[in-house]
């Protein structure tokens, strides 16, 4: 079912604004997501109705406040089908929940001569953690080679295993290319090789339907600010057996069930891994985002970005002087287009873009080594979501053809 994307474009306040004189055209999702007025409104109706710190009150809005973060807990293990609310660890962002099991499950159950599997595709979010801890505990890291086009394959996956391999952590979408990545049989091949699977959904929760116990991954990790919800928060969904097996990753308020001088118990799942005061507010709001999507159903939303970028494509594949990179069919890459102009620097495609006020990201985007791949230092990248338009597509091409006769490309002399 086609979205109704007028409608959902006046949920959106800021879709409104210009930039440079012209109408906003935001192709940056992937970066963040704009919010929809529910959520504004739900950020703020909290600070300004029931405002409390949780945990530790008796009194009317720490129940409030406290009731809000257990209704967005259930609301996310519903979105992604997870059993239980204790597989819910709420964090900072999806960094925060790569980091906390690379140190909580990692640092006790790796071993010197164990190896990390990772894709060559990965966000530095799940490459460093992982750099870290390899130096820490000996433990060496392998990578799942792309194809030429940037897409994965099982059988490589497969390859890539060996009797050593523990872990295989592995982005769900590139953010970079826009490859989707075969989620189930990866997270099947780990299972198979007795390793434990970790998902970077940074990319694809957002904008594909998650159920985790049908993908049958171990962890999956996301942000809330990708998918319409407030910056701040971020998501671990863990199998309750593993969580009860780590040890706490941040030690201090919350975390703990009886303290003496000298050691502590710890609080059960899923507040052993949330120590201190968390985003209750956004917290509180992201219950909000997680409606809106619901309301409007992934499935709608993938048929969305679909349409997008099948048209973006069309719109790169046709000019000359410019290269894509990624999957070239549109159902197996997310909502995402990479490209280059010529040998133009990407900043200055993104600065022409700017200048028609059309916003795309441009630069390394936090994946430097597969970059190095392809021999480049950076791409300019168009995000969409759900409130972007065709319009707004057919508005980029001719900010892509603008760029072109801005910088003589094609032609015989460059300024
Ligand atoms: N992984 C992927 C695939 C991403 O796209 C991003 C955000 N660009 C991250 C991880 C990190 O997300 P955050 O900055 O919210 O921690």
């Amino acid at each position: 079912m086609a979205l109704d994307v007028e409608k959902i474009r006046r949920d959106f306040p800021i879709l409104s604004r210009t930039v440079r004189g012209k109408p906003l055209v935001y192709l940056d999702s992937a970066a963040t997501t704009q919010k929809p007025a529910s959520v504004i409104e739900a950020l703020s109706r909290f600070y300004r109705e029931c405002n409390s710190n949780i945990h530790r009150g008796v009194h009317a809005l720490a129940e409030e406040a406290e009731a809000h973060v257990d209704e967005t807990r259930r609301k996310t293990a519903e979105f992604i089908g997870a059993a239980s609310t204790n597989s819910i660890i709420f964090t900072r962002n999806t960094t925060e929940s790569i980091n906390l099991v690379a140190y909580a499950w990692g640092r006790k159950f790796l071993r010197e001569g164990d190896e990390v599997l990772l894709t060559e595709l990965e966000h530095h979010s799940n490459l460093i953690p992982w750099q870290m801890l390899a130096r820490e505990k000996g433990v060496s890291l392998r990578f799942v080679p792309i194809e030429e086009d940037g897409s994965v394959t099982v059988e490589a996956a497969r390859r890539s295993f060996t009797p050593r391999t523990k872990l295989f952590a592995f982005t769900a979408m590139s953010n970079a290319l826009g490859t989707i990545v075969p989620v189930k049989e990866y997270a099947a091949l780990a299972r198979e090789h007795g390793a434990v699977s970790l998902v970077d959904g940074a990319q694809w929760v957002p904008h594909l339907k998650t159920d985790v116990r049908e993908l049958g991954c171990d962890f999956l990790a996301f942000s809330a600010h990708k998918m319409l919800g407030p910056t701040g928060l971020g998501v671990l969904y863990g199998r309750e057996e593993l969580l009860e097996e780590m040890d706490p990753f941040l030690g201090g308020g919350d975390m703990i069930q009886e303290v003496w001088y000298d050691r502590a118990t710890f609080n059960k799942l899923p507040y052993k891994f949330e120590a201190g005061t968390p985003n209750i507010a956004g917290t509180a709001a992201f219950k909000a985002a997680l409606d809106y999507l619901s309301g409007i159903g992934l499935a709608a939303v993938r048929e969305h970005d679909e349409t997008l970028v099948r048209r973006a494509m069309e719109i790169l594949e046709a000019e000359d002087h410019v290269t894509s990179f990624g999957p070239k069919d549109a159902a197996r890459r997310g909502g995402v287009v990479s490209f280059n102009v010529g040998d133009l620097h990407p900043h200055d495609v993104g600065q022409v873009f700017d200048m028609e006020g059309i916003a795309v990201r441009v630069g390394h985007h936090c994946c430097q080594p597969l970059m190095r791949k392809f021999d480049v230092g950076g791409t300019a990248r168009a995000s969409f979501y759900l409130y972007n338009t065709l319009d707004e597509v057919e508005a980029f091409g001719r900010g892509l053809r603008k760029i072109k006769e801005f910088f003589k490309i094609g032609k015989e002399a460059r300024v």
